[in-house]
């Protein structure tokens, strides 16, 4: 099935286009009598008889765009998942579309021909610019569309139709490629229903639907029953606000829908950073589709190496540590950034620190709390106190305490014990500081209790 989905693509790319086919084609009705079952079945779907066009020996062209085999199977059931395919086509799955063909050149050049007027009511270049900076502004999109004055640098060529589309078609689009380039050619028809004047934003909302079909997408009120017709998981049975709903020539731009975006993350997927929050000597991340990765200049603490198609091993630095921050560009130079520590076991730094506690003294009968550095996690920390008790926090690295209250001769110090590990620790760490206790509210030097 996959094999007869990549023909029907190519075969729609020479014939071209979503729109134009049906001009081109003259509609044999005696043909169509000898399908009389695959016509009812395509009108039992809820399209008309006269959206049904010959296309040919072995497909019937329906509402303009989509190609619906003659004989065997009308749609691609390898595509339903199990609770969909039983369902009928015409109630079946919808949603943002798309071909498949993907496109995997995210740097792509438009060029737009002499027959596009510079000037007057037929300059649409304005609006071209327009389209693209609002596909650019996608987030997190790996791509970028710009325009290119050289004809041979093109990805994608904009022309008038030159007479070609039929009055009631504005563009037409052709599909992404085999070798993972866009659709090349969009055409405009500069004399549109009896040569309408269209606005702006009219252009913008055409254009911005033509470039969605050179990207791959079909027309989100399509089906993904329909050959060559791919569900973008997690996207609605109706989408009234998609820009690539079929049927809305004249329509005024007012932005993507959400699902629309939805459908362009999905077909070019932006770089994400994902791997673990600290590393001890060294840590594998998982930066995809970045075209280049660094250091945010933390270049004495860490480097950072390409191992594989999307790896990359953070190591320490001799016996340095601290917050590193990775950053990873993609081709239009946007960046995804995430921020490690680069912790080191011996490093004495992060042994117990007083969360107050400056001086060398406790209060009788006050109350503290204590911690351990935690830059990176403590895994477990057992804490003993020797002229107090925990009050709470046994266990974590975060610690209330409470000095025993009553001063005297043989009650003067407390000492505060913590045996804790970490992940980069060979071995566990043992670390304990003593205290005197003083009488309370006799001031001097010591530190301000700390209410628990
Ligand atoms: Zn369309």
């Amino acid at each position: 099935m996959k094999y007869q989905s990549r023909i029907i693509i190519l075969f729609l790319v020479p014939m071209l286009t979503f729109l134009s086919c049906r001009r081109d084609l003259v509609e044999d009705e005696s043909r169509l009598d000898e399908h009389t079952e695959r016509i009812s079945e395509i009108m039992a779907l809820g399209f008309k008889r006269e959206a049904i066009v010959d296309c040919g020996e072995d497909y019937y062209l329906v509402d303009e765009c989509y190609l619906v085999p003659k004989k065997g199977d009308m749609y691609n059931r390898d595509k339903t998942s199990s609770a969909e395919g039983s369902k009928s086509i015409g109630s079946g799955k919808k949603g943002q579309l798309h071909t498949d063909e993907r496109v995997y050149h995210n740097h792509i050049k438009m060029y737009i021909d002499n027959s596009m007027p510079t000037t007057g009511v037929d300059n649409w270049r304005n609006a071209i610019a327009a389209s693209i900076g609002h596909i650019n502004g996608v987030q997190n999109i790996n791509l970028l569309i710009e325009l290119t004055n050289n004809p041979a640098d093109a990805d994608i060529t904009v022309s008038s139709d030159n007479g070609v589309l039929a009055n009631n078609v504005l563009a037409s689009a052709s599909f992404p490629l085999p070798n993972g380039k866009p659709g090349n050619i969009i055409n405009v028809n500069l004399d549109y229903n009896g040569n309408q004047t269209l606005n702006e934003g009219q252009k913008i909302h055409t254009f911005v639907h033509e470039i969605g079909h050179t990207l791959g997408l079909h027309h989100t009120n399509g089906s993904m029953y329909w050959p060559g017709h791919n569900l973008v998981p997690n996207t609605p049975q109706v989408d009234g606000n998609s820009v690539m709903n079929g049927g809305t020539a004249g329509h005024a731009w007012i932005g993507f829908s959400g699902y629309d975006i939805v459908a362009l993350n999905y077909l070019f997927p932006g770089v994400t950073i994902s791997g673990p929050g600290y590393i001890c000597s060294s840590g594998t991340f998982n930066i995809p589709n970045a075209v280049r990765v660094e250091l945010a200049g933390q270049t004495q603490t860490a480097t950072i190496a390409k191992t594989g198609t999307n790896t990359y091993v953070l190591s320490r630095t001799g016996q340095n540590r601290g917050p590193v921050t990775i950053n990873a560009f993609d081709w239009a130079g946007r960046v995804k950034s995430m921020t490690t520590n680069v912790a080191y076991a011996s490093d004495p730094k992060y042994m117990l620190i007083p969360a107050t506690l400056g001086q060398n003294y406790m209060n009788s009968g006050g109350g503290y709390h204590v911690s351990i550095d935690n830059s990176i996690p403590v895994t477990s920390c057992n804490w003993v106190v020797t002229g107090g008790n925990v009050v709470s926090g046994q266990g974590t690295n975060y610690m209330a305490l409470q000095v025993n209250p009553n001063y005297g001769p043989g009650d003067q110090t407390i000492t505060i014990t913590a045996n804790f590990s970490t992940p980069c620790d060979v071995s566990p760490n043992v670390i304990s500081k003593t205290f005197i206790v003083r009488p309370a509210g006799t001031g001097g030097p010591g530190t301000p209790e700390d209410p628990i």
